[in-house]
């Protein structure tokens, strides 16, 4: 070739390189080139987005093995991989840690390609780098994110076992039977105690349809139409009574309720049903009542014939002038009428629980009863004044000695219910087409949570109960002789504000009302 061919050539090939140079310059990837044939393979390029990356400028970089990159950080197993690939002399893709010439570390996605000469012997290695920092710290974040989350399922799912465990053994211990339903009322679940009441195995019930069970026992039109409403407008089944001859435990009196129920996550739209054997409780409770009425009968009928005799005694010492005789007679007399009264109560107790209670029903003067019932109770107590306000103006027909004695009682209450006052107050009124008494003491009070129980039969306040006698049946039998005569009676009162106890009675029953309760 001429020189002046050769200049050209040269020409030609150092503008190529200058423009190779140039174009690697305006990469944004760092660019090196090592000499495999010189001693730790050095760097013996690097372009300007390299210097960029590391931070390090071209003196520093040339001449030097890029392990100075990793600084102490050589444990890596992303070398190991490089190291194999360059042995078996391919092309090599990993992700390193490296460190910036100020000491900060980048995440280097580093591609090493070899380049061989004609005898396949490695010449020089070029190795491309990107600082991946960002996406690798991403990353990062979403692995630690990702393992946080399996945590929290972890704890989740362990924490729910438990829940489902501790549930469970309260639903396999309580002594109660409870069935959960399907929104179609297929049972679902039955715990030990219906098993073991019902004298069934789990197979004869779960799957199957709660109206199928055992001779159709469920299959009630009532608990139907209730179970039927649950779901859609939540009202729960309470306190609903089933009597039936079950087959293997015989005739039953069982109450049920049933809820919907909903465990968020899991399902909803169950019901669960408990059933509550009280065959035993009621047998007890009709014993009781029976004592009760053969006792007071039994009692009765001897202190019919004390009375008697008592009254007979009174007369003949009328006469007497024996002082003292006479007053031991009154107190007698005092004393075997209240006892009546109370025997008296007690057979009305169990007369209305036998539904026995009669009503002799005749038109009377309601307010002329009023103030005869007040004069007795005036006798009685000299402690307190009794005024009377307000009229009925009405021939009333209903049972005056029951509607009387409605009177006393509450007369009698007021009074022993309120020592340190001398008030108490009847009101009698008309209000609308009923009459309406209000008696009003300035005693003890009753708590709001007790207005309803004073009215249930053998209810008495806790905390007074010592400081008053009393059997707790009085306002039981006044609120059913009320609501046989079709009103209702009620109290209101706060502790220590006094009380007053009202009732109303129909005025329409006036003319021609049945005989009969
Ligand atoms: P007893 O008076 O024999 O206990 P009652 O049936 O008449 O039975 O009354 C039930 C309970 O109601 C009483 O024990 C008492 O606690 C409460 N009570 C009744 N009347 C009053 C009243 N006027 N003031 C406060 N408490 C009353």
């Amino acid at each position: 070739m001429s020189d002046e061919k050769k200049n050209t050539a040269d020409h030609i090939v150092s503008k190529d390189v200058e423009l190779l140079k140039k174009a690697l310059d305006a990469s944004i990837s760092g660019i090196i080139i090592t000499d495999n044939n010189q001693p730790d393979n050095p760097i013996i390029y690097c372009n300007a987005a390299f210097e960029q990356i590391t931070g390090y400028s071209r003196a520093e970089i040339i001449g030097h093995n890029c392990r100075f990159l990793q600084k102490d950080d050589r444990n890596q197993p992303a070398r190991a991989q490089l190291r194999q690939d360059i042995a078996a002399g391919n092309n090599s893709v990993i992700e390193i840690r490296n460190y910036r010439k100020d000491g900060t570390l980048f995440w280097n996605e580093l591609n090493v390609s070899p380049i061989k000469n004609s005898s396949g012997a490695v010449d020089y290695f070029i190795g491309v780098q990107n600082d991946v920092t960002r996406r690798k710290n991403a990353e990062e974040e979403l692995k630690s994110n990702q393992s946080k989350l399996e945590q929290r399922v972890a704890e989740r799912t362990q924490s729910l076992r438990e829940n489902e465990e501790y549930l469970a053994s309260i639903v396999q211990t309580v002594r109660e039977s409870l069935i959960v339903l399907s929104p179609d009322y297929k049972v679902i679940f039955v715990n030990d105690h219906f098993k073991r009441t019902f004298k069934v195995s789990r197979e004869e019930t779960e799957g199957r349809s709660l109206f199928d069970l055992g001779n159709g026992q469920w299959d009630i039109a009532e608990l139907r139409r209730l179970l039927e409403q649950i779901l859609p407008t939540n009202n729960p089944v309470i306190d609903f009574e089933v009597s039936h001859d079950f087959p293997h435990i015989g005739k039953k009196l069982m109450l049920l309720n049933a809820h919907r129920i909903e465990l968020e996550g899991q399902y909803k739209d169950r019901i669960l049903l408990a059933i509550e054997d009280i065959t035993e409780r009621r047998a007890i409770e009709q014993r009781k009542d029976d004592f009760l009425s053969i006792a007071s009968h039994e009692l009765k009928t001897p202190l019919t014939t004390v009375k008697g005799h008592v009254q007979i005694i009174n007369r003949l010492t009328a006469q007497s002038g024996d002082e003292k005789l006479k007053n031991a007679v009154s107190k007698t007399s005092l004393y075997v009428e209240r006892l009546n009264n109370l025997i008296s109560e007690l057979l009305d107790v169990s007369r209305i629980q036998s539904g026995s209670i009669e009503l002799h029903k005749q038109p009377f003067d309601f307010d002329q009863m009023v103030k005869e019932a007040a004069d007795s109770i005036r006798q009685a107590t000299n402690s307190h004044e009794i005024t009377i306000s307000g009229a009925t103006d009405s021939q009333f027909n209903g049972d005056e000695s029951h509607i009387s004695q409605v009177i006393t009682n509450l007369l009698s209450n007021a009074v022993k219910y309120s020592p340190e006052a001398q008030q108490v107050k009847l009101h009698l009124s008309t209000v609308g087409d009923y009459l309406k008494v209000a008696v009003t003491d300035q005693g003890v009070g009753i708590s709001r949570d007790e207005h309803q129980k004073v009215f249930e039969r053998f209810y008495r306040v806790k905390n007074i109960q010592q400081r008053f006698p009393g059997m707790g049946i009085g306002l039981y039998v006044c609120a059913e002789i009320i609501k046989n005569h079709g009103g209702t009676l009620w109290v209101e009162s706060e502790p220590g504000k006094g009380a007053t106890f009202s009732f109303t009675l129909p005025l329409d029953q006036a003319e021609g009302a049945a005989d009969v309760r």
